[in-house]
């Protein structure tokens, strides 16, 4: 039979039995003024270590527009508030943001429109009437 085991807590400083199964990292006891306390704890150093979430949260909120997927795939752009951002980011970041984005847009379209024709290219090579149908099908 296992002893029960012990420790103290960190709040209070009273000795408490840790709870079955609970692991030696348990530092706080059950009274729920101790929990309340941990918790506080807890959530000081998580926004210390992560001191700019909530304005980044709120500034992404602000910026990215609810859309439609099909919306979304049709102009991908458009997810963006681009005058919102140039108002929370100043003009030359906001500009050079949707500029590269523009770019990059055009590159991931011209990049997979050139990988298709490349493929459709390689299938009229498959030697075989049917397989060549079969990566046909699989392009269209
Ligand atoms: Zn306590």
């Amino acid at each position: 039979m296992a002893l029960p085991r012990f420790s103290r807590c960190i709040i209070c400083n009273k000795p408490f039995r840790l709870s079955k199964g609970a692991s030696a990292k348990q530092r706080v006891c059950s009274a729920p003024e101790c929990r309340q306390e941990a918790h506080r704890r807890a959530c000081a150093r998580w926004r210390k270590k992560h001191p700019t979430y909530d304005r980044e949260t709120r500034l992404a909120k602000r910026l990215v527009r609810k859309t439609t997927l099909a919306d979304w795939l049709r102009e991908p752009m458009a997810a963006i508030d681009w005058a919102q951002a140039r108002d929370d980011v100043g003009l030359a970041t906001a500009v050079l943001v949707e500029e590269w984005a523009k770019v990059f847009l055009v590159w991931a379209r011209e990049t997979v429109r050139l990988q298709i024709a490349e493929a459709k290219r390689l299938s009229h090579e498959v030697p075989f009437p049917r397989a060549r149908e079969k990566v046909s099908a699989k392009l269209e």
